[in-house]
């Protein structure tokens, strides 16, 4: 089973979760403040294997920062 990462949108707290890939869009509320908030992000799983080519972890989708360079954005790492 993977483990996921969340963020949460309202504290911006950072939690795991290990889920099926079936669960793993669903609505995870935030551990800290319960807000339903809550995104999925990359995970260490996916950025270890970011090193072997970037549109891996891009092909998997529902990654929230996609669109920035990942060397510049603390949500990317
Ligand atoms: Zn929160």
């Amino acid at each position: 089973m993977p483990l996921y990462e969340y963020v949460c949108d309202d504290c911006q707290m950072r939690f795991e979760a290990l889920r099926s890939f079936s669960q793993a869009d669903d609505l995870l509320p935030c551990p800290r403040c319960q807000s339903e908030r809550t995104k999925r992000t990359i995970s260490r799983f996916v950025a270890f294997s970011k090193t072997s080519g970037e549109t891996a972890g891009r092909s998997l989708g529902g990654n929230p920062c996609a669109a920035c360079s990942a060397d510049s954005c603390a949500t990317c790492r």
